[in-house]
């Protein structure tokens, strides 16, 4: 019971392990493909260093359409190169141009001019007013009035401006369209500034759009978008890449909608559209890489140029976070060159080189190229994530980078991350599809794992059963062994010694009369009879124990054996006041049989009669035929045979409660041999006994020996 319980306990706790070691295994090998991805992604912004590098060294010249051609170069061979930048060793940055500067020189519409303090005032007042009569009082005219009166008040342009737009949307609100259209006008044509937040002109160009719109004038709505487009391109307005995206991102909207409409309306404006439209995203792009270059990375570049560098020619990463994510830029000191090495006269000297890693590109075409040369598995998942270990959600990308980034739809936490090597803000999550099935996978392995520790367990408890039975057999088998030649040598001692004794009386002439000399003689030969029985049988027996009896068959007539064995015995029963009556049917056929085997058999049963009966010493012994058999009956009216040993009483040496009560001599071989001779005749041999009542030996022998056989062979 222990070792089962101990065993159980043992088979639970591996069952445990193995789900673990399950868990670990997937684990692991999800993790293998979150690593090749993370390294796809490293060796994509590798390469493009490395490319970037030897390009630069193989460029002719570091003239400005040099470095503008190189860097178109690098970018269409590599996306994840975003904009590129050169500095000289002044630190200054030679390539790309600030569109700023360059605009803010060329027109003076561009100079925001500080308003004075009288104007401030003036614009304050009357705005508050306008505003009041406007939105709170919904009295465009009155507004209208304050408006016109606060734009010849005041001087400057912004605020000018700025009251034009009121009065042109307080006459949309009029439903005056034609005048609104004329003041917006005006706005456009004077008063294009940019009044330090936004763009009033802009605004203008994008409320007259609405009001062409709403009369159906489709033509002059594209034709004012269209203006407004090209204006942001040149970025007349002097404004920073976020707002020219604001108002490029409205303009850029609607066009496309009228350009997906699908009717003629704007092919006469596609081409310039496409034009502009790139100079736009182009321009975007740049004013976004200068603002976080300047805001971002210029000190700490700067600062790189101040030392010698260490390992010029190797690339360096500069990692900023911001708002919207990280920002990461590449660059590398070149050992500078002479412009007039390679004979361009115009080339500057560079003393570093870098990109803006382009991170969208690689969370999404480069994250889903890594996964299509990946066969993963059917029930996991992979998504980047970003530096709080949430799925990676990329900032609304620039328009024009046409590339989608499908957020992965990912069930509860990541089973593990791996990390990026070049890009330690990421890390690949790796997720399972279905959590649930990983568990049930192990559970199903765990579960098998116990099925067959329980039929191990069973099998070795199967196991000790049959060896602890053994045992008890082996411990039973020596004790009746040891039993039995007590027995025997009590058995062989008994008879001799009274035959001793007797013919000691005799030779010494004490048995006065005849009748007891007779006596003692009859009395010396039963002794001896019983003493060649009790040889015989032990004899047989160890012949059976080396199977080495051999049996003649004869055709016998049955009646006759039994016969001449009881009157053989008969007189030895009558010493010992026993009676045996004989029945032997008529016209009994021969059988095939060992005459002196079935003899010995019949004499044990008698002797076992007469032996374990008490006051009736009576005896039948029947024989008749049954069909084809011949049965041999030996009855008696004796003691019984207890319940319990009625299985037992044909094992060797097994000797019954009855003859331990009844104190009678005995081996405990008589059955065993009886049911020998039975079986080697092919017949069988059953009792039926009752505690106190006497016992029934039923000998079945079949009439041909050839029966036998037949069922040998049949049966082998
Ligand atoms: P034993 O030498 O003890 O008689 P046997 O093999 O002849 O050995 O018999 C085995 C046992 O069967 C006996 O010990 C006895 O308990 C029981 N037995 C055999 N024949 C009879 C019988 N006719 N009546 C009661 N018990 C019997």
């Amino acid at each position: 019971m222990l070792p089962t319980i101990v065993l159980g306990y043992l088979a639970i706790r591996t069952a445990e392990t193995e789900r673990l070691l399950v868990w670990e295994q997937l684990k692991e090998s999800y993790t293998s493909l979150a690593n090749l991805v993370s390294d796809y992604l490293d060796n994509i912004l590798y390469s493009a260093e490395n490319d970037f590098r030897d390009t630069l060294s193989l460029a002719p010249s570091y003239s400005k359409s040099d470095l503008e051609q190189l860097s178109r170069m690098v970018q269409n061979r590599h996306s994840v190169i975003g904009q590129t930048f050169f500095l000289n060793s002044a630190g200054k940055m030679i390539f790309p141009e600030d569109p700023q500067g360059k605009w803010s020189d060329a027109s003076s519409a561009n100079q925001y001019v500080i308003p004075s303090e009288k104007d401030e005032e003036i614009f304050e007042s009357y705005m508050a007013k306008a505003e009041r009569q406007e939105f709170k009082y919904k009295d465009p005219r009155r507004a209208i009035d304050v408006y016109k009166k606060l734009s010849s008040d005041v001087e400057h342009p912004a605020y000018k401006a700025t009251a034009l737009n009121g009065i042109a949307r307080c006459y949309t609100k009029l439903g005056l369209d034609q005048e609104a259209l004329n003041y917006y006008k005006r706005v456009i044509d004077q008063y294009n500034v940019n009044d330090g937040e936004v763009t009033i002109a802009a605004i203008a160009y994008l409320q007259s759009v609405s009001i062409y719109e709403k009369s159906g004038n489709v033509n002059a709505a594209i034709e004012t978008l269209m203006k407004l487009y090209s204006n942001l391109s040149d970025n007349r307005w002097a404004l920073d890449a976020d707002e020219i995206w604001y108002f490029a991102d409205k303009t850029r909207r609607q066009l496309l909608a009228y350009m997906d409409r699908g009717d003629d309306t704007f092919v006469p404006f596609a081409d310039r559209f496409a034009e502009v439209d790139a100079e736009v995203l182009r321009l975007v792009k740049l004013q976004r890489f200068l603002k976080n270059y300047r805001n971002l990375a210029s000190t700490d570049i700067k600062q790189t140029l101040d030392r010698v560098a260490e390992d010029p020619e190797s690339a360096k990463r500069l990692l900023k976070s911001t708002t919207t994510g990280p920002h990461l830029i590449s660059y590398l000191q070149t050992t500078a060159r002479s412009p007039s090495i390679e004979g361009s006269p115009s080339g500057d000297e560079i003393a570093l080189a870098g990109f803006e890693v382009n991170l969208f590109f690689l969370a999404s075409r480069g994250f889903k190229d890594a996964l299509s040369r990946l066969t993963t598995r059917e029930d996991m998942m992979l998504a980047i994530l970003n530096e709080n270990n949430e799925v990676l959600r990329m900032p609304a990308p620039i328009p024009g980078v046409d590339i989608e980034y499908e957020i992965p739809e990912v069930l509860g936490k990541p089973i593990n991350a791996v990390s990026f090597s070049s890009l330690p803000f990421w890390r690949v999550g790796v997720y399972l599809k279905n959590p649930q099935s990983l568990e049930n996978l192990s559970k199903r392995k765990a579960n098998l794992r116990i099925l067959v520790i329980v039929g191990l367990i069973m099998a070795i408890a199967f196991g000790i059963y049959l060896i602890v039975r053994e045992e008890r057999r082996e411990a039973e088998l020596a004790r009746l062994r040891s039993d039995f030649v007590a027995n025997v040598s009590h058995e062989l001692r008994t008879p001799l010694s009274s035959i001793q004794m007797l013919s000691d009386t005799l030779k010494q002439g004490k048995a006065d009369t005849q009748d007891r000399q007779e006596q003692y003689l009859d009395t010396i030969s039963s002794e001896s009879v019983r003493l060649a029985r009790l040889v015989g049988n032990v004899l047989d027996f160890s012949k059976l124990e080396r199977s080495i009896e051999e049996y003649s068959f004869q055709p016998i007539d049955i009646g006759q054996v039994v016969t001449s064995a009881v009157e053989a015995y008969r007189f030895y029963a009558e010493q010992r006041d026993a009676r045996i009556h004989l029945n032997i049917a008529q016209d009994l056929p021969q059988i095939e049989a060992d005459s002196e085997a079935i003899s010995q058999l019949l004499i044990n049963l008698v002797d076992n009669a007469v032996k374990y009966s008490e006051d009736q010493k009576e005896i039948t012994v029947n024989v008749f035929g049954r069909r084809s058999n011949i049965v041999i009956q030996v009855v008696d009216r004796g003691v019984g045979i207890d319940e319990e040993d009625i299985k037992k009483i044909f094992d060797k040496f097994y000797r019954g409660k009855n003859a331990a009560d009844l104190g009678t001599g005995g081996t405990g071989l008589g059955l065993t041999l009886a049911k020998a001779i039975v079986v080697a005749h092919g017949g069988d041999i059953r009792v039926r006994s009752k505690k106190g009542a006497g016992s029934r030996f039923s000998v079945i022998l079949p009439l041909s020996r050839k029966a036998l056989d037949n069922g040998k062979d049949t049966g082998g």
